[in-house]
C-alpha cells in the first residue's frame, strides 16, 4: 500500500488536537482519581500495582502535553538552508542508542544532495518520530536504514525499516491526532511530523508490506536566487 500524504492545515490540526487533548488527559485523570478514591475508602492504604498503573497514566499524560506543546510552541519556523548529511550525523548517537537498547542496527546511507531549506528543530523532531516508530515496529531485531538522496529538483529523505507493515486500514488513520495501536502510545508522533512537514512545503509518502516500512520525506532543494 501507499499513501500520498495531503497537506494538512496547521492550523486545524492544532485546533482538532486541543480538542482531543482535553479527551485524552481527561482518561488518565478518571483512572487516577479511582484509584485514590479506592485508597481513601480503604483508609489511605494503596496496592503497589495500583501505584504503578498511576504512574503510568501520569507519564502518558505527560507525553501528550509535551508532544503537544512541541507542535504549537514553535509556530515561527526557523527555516535556512541545511545539510542534511550534518543534521543525520548529529542524530544518529540518540537513535542507535535507542536501537542497541532492543537489539536492532541503525545504517545512514548519505547520497549526494544540495542543501535544504528547513528548520532544524523541527526536521530533527520529524526524524526522530519516524526513526522511532520504526524501532518500535521491529519486535525481534532488524535494521532501520535511513537515507537521502536527491531525486530531480527534490531531495528525498527516507527511513525505512523492516518491521510488522501497516494494515490498508490503519494506513487511512496515519497522522490522525491520538491514532495509536500501541499500549502507551500517544498518537500524536506523526500528526507532528505531518504538521512540521506541511509547514516545509515537504510532502511524506508511505510504502508498506510485510516486508517493512518506508517514510519518504520530499523535500524542494534549496536553490540560490
Ligand atoms: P504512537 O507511536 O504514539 O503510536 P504515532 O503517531 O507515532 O503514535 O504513530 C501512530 C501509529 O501509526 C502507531 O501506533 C502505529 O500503529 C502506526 N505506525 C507508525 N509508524 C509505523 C511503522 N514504521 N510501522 C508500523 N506501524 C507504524
Ligand atoms: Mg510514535
Amino acid at each position: 500500500y501507499e499513501k500520498e500524504m495531503t497537506r494538512l492545515s496547521e492550523l486545524n490540526l492544532i485546533g482538532e488536537m486541543a480538542a482531543g487533548i482535553a479527551h485524552e488527559i481527561r482518561n488518565p485523570m478518571t483512572t487516577i482519581r479511582g484509584f485514590l478514591q479506592l485508597s481513601q475508602n480503604a483508609g489511605g492504604r494503596m496496592d503497589k500495582e495500583h501505584v504503578e498503573m498511576m504512574l503510568d497514566e501520569l507519564d502518558r499524560a505527560n507525553s501528550i502535553i509535551t508532544e503537544y506543546l512541541s507542535l504549537a510552541k514553535n509556530k515561527q519556523s526557523d527555516i535556512r538552508p541545511t545539510s542534511l548529511t550534518r543534521l543525520l550525523d548529529s542524530l544518529y548517537p540518540l537513535i542507535q542508542a535507542e536501537a542497541v537498547m532492543s537489539g536492532k542496527h541503525v545504517q545512514i546511507e548519505y547520497g549526494e544532495c544540495p542543501d535544504v531549506s528547513l528548520d532544524e528543530k523541527e526536521i530533527r523532531q520529524l526524524v526522530l518520530n519516524i526513526s522511532l516508530n520504526g524501532l518500535e515496529a521491529m519486535g525481534a531485531g532488524g535494521t532501520l536504514t535511513i537515507r537521502t538522496e536527491e531525486e530531480g529538483p527534490d531531495v528525498v529523505l527516507s527511513i525505512a525499516d523492516e518491521g510488522e507493515g501497516i494494515s490498508e486500514d490503519n494506513l487511512t488513520k496515519l497522522g490522525r491526532p491520538f491514532f495509536t495501536t500501541k499500549e502507551q502510545g500517544t498518537g500524536l508522533g506523526l500528526a507532528v511530523c505531518y504538521s512540521i512537514a506541511a509547514r516545509h512545503r515537504a510532502t511524506i509518502r508511505v510504502d508498506t508490506g510485510s516486508r517493512g516500512t518506508t517514510f519518504s520525506v520530499r523535500f524542494p532543494a534549496w536553490r540560490s536566487a
